[in-house]
């Protein structure tokens, strides 16, 4: 189909958490949003709770780990729409048993890398196609200052002491992915913010976890790519 002038954004796990809140404040800008999830339960709800509020929301199904799905998201995209202006690779884990390099099971460093990695390189990949359509697309890769290894061996980090293998390597890895691409790519750190990720042991609240990822989604024609920033500015990779 013709690219359509409408502004379209795709989330991935925006059916809750820093996903839902981006999804919320890059609609309110009047961009049609994607809200990715792989329930649709949770998909469709979250979608409606923000259709209520009057925004351009829609359910769109994707697991990151599936590859139908995968597809089967940019075909639809393709489809509805003919492009994709902005990208959020929001969805993420960290699993039970990651830790430090001496007791972490090879099997929490498979299932981390198949979603933090695999899983947002094979949706960026399906998407390119539709982001080189857009006239100005961006990229984001919700990272994570666990994954800066700068800050990993810093003392004066406030998480030094936090060592988890498979989260911070797979974050490491997520943040470098297409930096050098003519579409702007970069990559946030929410910061330590309370969600079900953490059990809600987070210091921040969502609204803050989120805005470096919106604004990083919502760059000008001139801003930054390559980079790896949080709400308080660059963070050293
Ligand atoms: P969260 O509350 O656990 O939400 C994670 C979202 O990802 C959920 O919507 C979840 O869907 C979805 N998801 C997980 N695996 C998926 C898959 N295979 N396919 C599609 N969706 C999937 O986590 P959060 O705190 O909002 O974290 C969002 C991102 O920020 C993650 O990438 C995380 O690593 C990063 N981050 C978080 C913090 C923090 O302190 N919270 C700090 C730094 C970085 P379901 O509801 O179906 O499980």
């Amino acid at each position: 189909m013709p690219t359509s002038p409408q502004k379209i954004a795709l989330i991935t796990g925006a059916n809750k958490s820093i996903g839902f809140e981006t999804a919320r404040q890059i609609a309110k800008t009047g961009v049609t949003v994607l809200l990715g999830a792989r329930n649709a339960e949770r998909g469709e709800h979250a979608a409606a709770k923000l259709k209520a509020e009057g925004l351009d929301v829609r359910y769109l199904p994707i697991d990151i780990t599936d590859h139908a799905t995968i597809t089967a998201a940019a075909a639809t995209i393709d489809k509805d729409f003919g492009h994709l202006d902005i990208l959020v690779n929001n969805a993420g884990i960290i699993v039970t048993g990651d830790g430090p390099v001496a007791t972490t099971p090879l099997e929490a460093l498979e299932t981390t890398y198949r979603t933090n990695v695999i899983g947002s390189i094979a949706v960026t990949q399906a998407m390119l196609p539709l982001l080189r359509k857009a006239p100005s697309a961006r990229v984001v890769n919700v990272s994570s200052g666990l994954g800066s290894i700068t800050q990993a061996g810093d003392p004066k980090y406030f998480a030094v002491n936090n060592k988890f293998l498979a989260y911070a390597v797979s974050k490491a890895a997520l943040a470098w992915e297409l930096r050098d691409t003519k579409i702007k790519v970069n990559a946030s750190d929410p910061g330590y913010t309370a969600t079900d990720f953490n059990n809600h042991h987070g210091t921040q609240t969502i609204p803050e976890g989120s805005a470096e990822t919106i604004r990083l989604a919502l760059l000008p024609d001139d801003g930054p790519t390559g980079t790896f920033s949080d709400n308080a500015g660059i963070v050293p990779w």
